[in-house]
């Protein structure tokens, strides 16, 4: 199949377990464009444009994965790119009524796009851009959990 997928989010930074959705949503549709959201309820650690960056030296590595920002609404940015199929990551448990209220608030917005669920491995399943920060702030290595460029710029920040 051939297709342009989107995968927006907030990528406060890019960790692993969002590189392997974007590989396993690459595998499925071909091309993926991972979009970084401008505007997002989460007080952010890194500009936009450092989450733009981060994410594009995170996937420099994987053919047909761009990195974009974006403003506004999602199903707008997944339309502009002529696309209709959004991906989204499901962890555990935990993620499922938010997931499901978003899928469901877009599909509300635009009926024609779908979203589509992916998990990734299961050493990413509790792993979170969240969880990365508290381990660094209190001196952890996260060597297993993000690119050794991401673990510098969160040290640099913190
Ligand atoms: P948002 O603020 O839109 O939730 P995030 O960057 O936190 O942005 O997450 C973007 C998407 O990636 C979400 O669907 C989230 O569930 C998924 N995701 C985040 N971390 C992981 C992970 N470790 N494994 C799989 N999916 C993930």
């Amino acid at each position: 199949m051939s297709k342009i997928a989107i995968y927006p989010g907030t990528f406060d930074p890019i960790t692993n377990g969002h590189i392997d959705i974007i590989e396993r949503g690459r595998k499925i549709f071909g091309k993926v464009i991972v979009a970084v959201a401008n505007k997002t309820n989460k007080e952010c650690l890194f500009t936009l444009e450092e989450r733009v960056d981060l994410a594009k030296n995170a996937t420099k590595h994987i053919e047909n994965v761009e990195v974009n920002s974006f403003d506004g609404l999602a199903v707008n940015f997944v339309k502009e790119k002529n696309s209709s199929i959004m991906i989204r990551g499901l962890r555990a448990v935990s993620d499922f009524e938010y997931e499901l209220q978003i899928a469901l608030a877009n599909r509300t917005l635009c009926e024609d796009i779908e979203t589509v669920f992916l998990t990734p491995q299961n050493k990413y399943l509790y792993l979170s851009s969240s969880l990365i920060k508290q381990i660094i702030e209190l001196g952890g290595s996260v060597k297993e959990y993000v690119p050794n460029a991401v673990q510098e710029a969160i040290k640099n920040k913190i």
